[in-house]
């Protein structure tokens, strides 16, 4: 389907696809059995200029939106999910320091994952802190001009490769989830270290990690917007990375297709190609239509987020201000709800057309040689992270009743 991109749009998607498609896909079994770290290709992107895709140019990117990141995303996530995230974890580092961060803040950390020179990672689940966020037990205490942080945080995407995080803590643990923070820290700050290394079931290319802080002393400027605000920094950066998870979907479910699509118009039984069979155009057919159906649920929701949002992001470089204050001025809107819609439809749509890929494929889709299983591998975790699917359709069904109630007020109104 023509979705009109503009000249910049398609040579982002051209660029990517061509690393995929040249760099990635020749190695991508062997990142996925050593579990090795994909940097030759991180270096790819670097050349590239693609991994500022969705920043500002003030900051050395390509003045795109959550759009582009999905562009991108759904392109590298057609040929390996793992390597896709290894590249897509900066995102989640620089969305809230473009957000939440001061001018100087924005400065310093934006353009070193703009163009590379630095990976970021997204911290905020500890072992007793998963689906609730609001139970975090990491601790930062206020001593003269530095935070002191203690406690675990797992389960970090990028883990060790990254060298800029953005770390959700309690500076007051007597208020709850009105108490976490969020920082930035970086790495070799004395305290900060690494523990257990995961070992997973799918997007093995992308490092899972364990992150150890002990009295670890990061300066007061570290703090993104102010105390108590870091579960809301962490929900609104999940507005705008959840449609990158449904990308990643879209393009798992895509690569899958298309492998499947290609064997099974060469595959003959009973002396002619399993594609004749009825039943599996009915697969075929169905998978495309999800597809399709995800592709647009995600592309039209990333095009009105950023036209909403950007008039913000502009508007705040432009006068020195804190992008999330100007969306407060501008009474930009929250994104929660279709955001997690993307989310919810394209990460279960890539979970039934991958296990029925390797159904039409047969024996052979089980098997580790041909790479219709890695795609089913991969797709359970778009299920999983960024909030479960069932954390997704408690806030969608939330958000629905709010939006109800307050349509019976103004009816009442009238
Ligand atoms: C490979 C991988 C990479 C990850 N990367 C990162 C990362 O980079 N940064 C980061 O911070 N985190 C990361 N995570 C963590 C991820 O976001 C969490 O695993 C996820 O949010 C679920 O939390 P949990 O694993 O503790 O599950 P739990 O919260 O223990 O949930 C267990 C089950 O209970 C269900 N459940 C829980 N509460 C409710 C409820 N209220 N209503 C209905 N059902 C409920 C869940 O849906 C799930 O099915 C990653 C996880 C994985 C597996």
């Amino acid at each position: 389907m023509d979705y009109g991109l503009t000249e910049q749009q398609q040579e982002i998607v051209n660029i990517a696809r061509q690393i995929a498609q040249k760099k990635m896909r020749p190695v991508r079994e062997h990142y996925d059995k050593t579990e090795e770290f994909p940097w030759p290709i991180i270096e790819e992107f670097k050349r590239a200029d693609l991994l500022g895709a969705y920043l500002p140019e003030a900051y050395g990117g390509l003045d795109g939106g959550v759009f582009e990141l999905v562009l991108v995303g759904e392109e590298l996530s057609r040929v390996c999910a793992g390597i896709g995230l290894s590249v897509a974890t900066s995102a989640l580092c620089a969305i809230p320091i473009l957000y939440y961060g001061t001018p100087e803040q924005r400065k310093r950390w934006l353009p070193d994952l703009a163009s590379g020179k630095k990976l970021g990672a997204f911290t905020i689940t500890e072992p007793g802190a998963g689906s609730d966020a609001t139970s975090t037990k990491a601790t930062a205490k206020l001593d003269g001009d530095h935070y002191v942080l203690n406690g675990v945080k797992n389960f970090c995407s990028t883990g060790k490769a990254a060298e800029l995080y953005v770390v959700f803590a309690s500076t007051n643990p007597g208020r709850g989830a009105r108490g976490i923070s969020a920082f930035v820290v970086e790495k070799g700050t004395p305290g900060f270290s690494f523990g257990k290394k995961e070992e997973k079931m799918g997007i093995r290319a992308s490092w899972t990690y364990e992150l150890v802080f002990e009295n670890c002393r990061i300066p007061k400027d570290n703090l993104l917007y102010k105390e108590g605000y870091g579960l809301f920094v962490a929900q609104s950066t999940f507005d705008s990375s959840r449609p990158g998870i449904g990308a990643q979907a879209i393009g798992i479910a895509q690569g899958a297709l298309d492998e499947t699509m290609s064997y099974v118009r060469q595959r003959k039984q009973f002396g002619v190609p399993v594609a004749s069979f009825q039943a599996i155009q009915h697969m075929l057919a169905d998978a495309a239509t999800s597809i399709e159906a995800g592709r647009s649920l995600l592309y039209a929701t990333t095009r009105a987020m950023d036209k909403d949002n950007k008039p913000a992001i502009d508007k705040a470089i432009a006068e020195n201000k804190i992008v999330y204050d100007v969306m407060k001025e501008l009474d930009t809107r929250r994104w929660t709800k279709e955001s997690g819609m993307c989310k919810v439809f394209c990460s279960d749509a890539a979970m039934k057309v991958t296990v029925d890929c390797v159904q039409m494929c047969g024996g052979i889709g089980y098997m580790r040689d041909f790479p219709v299983e890695k795609y089913m591998r991969d797709a359970k975790i778009t299920q999983i992270y960024e909030g479960t699917n069932q954390i997704q359709r408690n806030e969608i069904g939330m958000m629905l009743i709010k939006e109800a109630a307050s349509h019976a007020k103004e009816l009442a109104a009238a």
